[in-house]
């Protein structure tokens, strides 16, 4: 299959259309939505997931407001993604999720 360009949503970089995140904003989500338990695709209109059904709005850990589950706080910027302490791994994974979705170890609480 043709690996075709597309822009990154946030920073309208064009990068391979199969990339898991932009390399020039970071994104794990360049081309839209996805969820962060599951990467099924969402959008802002939804309630919950239809891949794993998990609620798509979070409260942030900084400001306290309810935000929509993408890599920061609509509110504050704040960032909702931690890095997988398995060393060999090293994706961003979303601050509430148990277990990392690329190596499956279990991801510790707190900083
Ligand atoms: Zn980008
Ligand atoms: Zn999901
Ligand atoms: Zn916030
Ligand atoms: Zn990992």
């Amino acid at each position: 299959m043709a690996t075709y360009k597309k822009p990154c949503m946030h920073c309208k970089t064009l990068i391979d259309g199969d990339s898991r995140f932009c390399p020039t904003c970071g994104s794990r989500s360049p081309f839209g939505y996805v969820c962060p338990t599951c990467r099924t695709p969402i959008s802002k209109e939804q309630v919950a997931c239809p891949g794993c059904g998990r609620h798509l709005r979070v409260i942030c850990p900084y400001c306290g407001k309810p935000t929509f589950v993408a890599d920061k706080c609509e509110h504050c910027l704040g960032t909702l993604m931690v890095k997988c302490q398995n060393p060999r791994c090293g994706e961003m994974q979303f601050f509430e999720n148990q277990k990392c979705t690329a190596c499956g170890k279990r991801l510790k609480k707190g900083r």
